[in-house]
Formats: C-alpha cells, structure tokens, sequence
C-alpha cells in the first residue's frame, strides 16, 4: 500500500527549504512555519514580506561589503568618518554591533565569512583582494583586526596580517575583553569598547 502523504505538499516545501539554512534541522524548520501560521496572519505576511523587501533591497556597499540599499553605505559615504582606519570584520552585524558602542570612527571592510578548512572556505572565499586594494590606494594608515576570537576567526587574522604586514601600516588585533570562542555580534556594548580600546598592535 503507497504511503499517505498528510503533509500538505506546499509545507513540506517549506519545511525543506528552510531546512538548507545553516543550524536549521527539522524540528527547527518545523517550528518556525508553526510559529509563522499560528500568528494573525496579517502580522505572519508582515513579517515575511518584510524579509522579502530586505532580500531584494540590500546588498553589500561597494566599498567596504557593510549590508546597504546604496551604493555606499552610510559609513564610506560620512566625510566625518576617518578614512585613514579600516576595521576588518567577519560579516555586517559585527560592524553594526561595533557601531553601537559609538567609539569607533574609522572605515570596516567585511570579509564575508571566515577562514574555515572544515566548511571548505577557503581566501578566495572571502573578500580579501578588495581590502588589499583599499590598502594599495595608499591612504590606509591603520588596520584592526576585529575578526571573532575563535579559532576561526584567530586563523583569519593571522592570514590577513600576513598579507599586510609588509605594506608599512599598522596593524593591530581587538583584545581579548571577549571570551575566546564568543561572537562579536552577540557581546554586550561595554566588551567591544574593551576590546576596542585594548587592541594589541601586531
Ligand atoms: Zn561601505
């Protein structure tokens, strides 16, 4: 006897796509339909067309990779900002989550990711030649290594610094007020000033 499908065919659908996530299994694709369906469905259909405008309007600044609707963010495009430092993160939320200490006035540039044998990321992976050529423009006096205190995170560092500390700039490293193996995104305010202000010069 062929097996019922009781699952409607369009949340099966669902299901499986949210599944290609990283971190989403089935349990969590699952609850995350549930959660979406059992909302007044105008506040569900807010929600997702709100995603939906996110997707098709933002993309990374040409400049620095930061997540914008322009053409530049509204960080390379501040005349106030020093454009002498750059701050090297992994993604846009670690520079939005340095921003919001308010102490950091220079320039970032995102990666896009980490250095990461196991995931199969490799340099290429990762916005590494457009930092190089912001530097090679020459009016880069200082570069902070804001890249997570994982081992990840350490290794991209280290490959990054190798790759400038010839080209006569300093170069420094955030300090470890974070835990190693903690999230710049997720640390409180008050530890990325920290880590900020305690950054060891390579
Ligand atoms: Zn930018």
């Amino acid at each position: 006897m062929a097996e019922r499908q009781i699952l409607p065919e369009l949340l099966d659908r669902s299901i499986k796509l949210l599944m290609e996530l990283p971190g989403y299994g089935e349990r969590s694709a699952q609850r995350f339909i549930e959660n979406l369906l059992s909302l007044p469905r105008s506040e569900a259909l807010n929600i997702v067309s709100t995603l939906l405008e996110t997707l098709q309007k933002l993309h990374p600044c040409a400049e620095c990779g930061l997540y914008t609707e322009e053409t530049l963010c509204i960080i390379c495009s501040d005349e106030e900002r020093d454009k002498s430092t750059i701050c090297v993160v992994e993604e846009s939320f670690d520079a939005f989550a340095i921003e919001r200490t308010g102490r950091y006035k220079g320039l970032y540039h995102v990666l896009g990711g980490r250095l990461s044998p196991l995931e199969g990321i490799t340099a290429e992976d990762l916005n590494i030649k457009s930092l190089l050529d912001r530097i090679d423009k020459g009016n880069i006096k200082e570069v902070i290594l804001a890249t997570n205190p994982t081992v990840e995170g350490e290794a991209t560092a280290t490959y990054v610094y190798n790759l400038l500390k010839n080209k006569g700039i300093t170069i420094s490293r955030i300090a470890y007020g974070l835990p190693f193996g903690a999230m710049l995104e997720s640390a409180d305010d008050f530890t990325i000033s920290k880590a900020l202000e305690h950054k060891i010069k390579l």
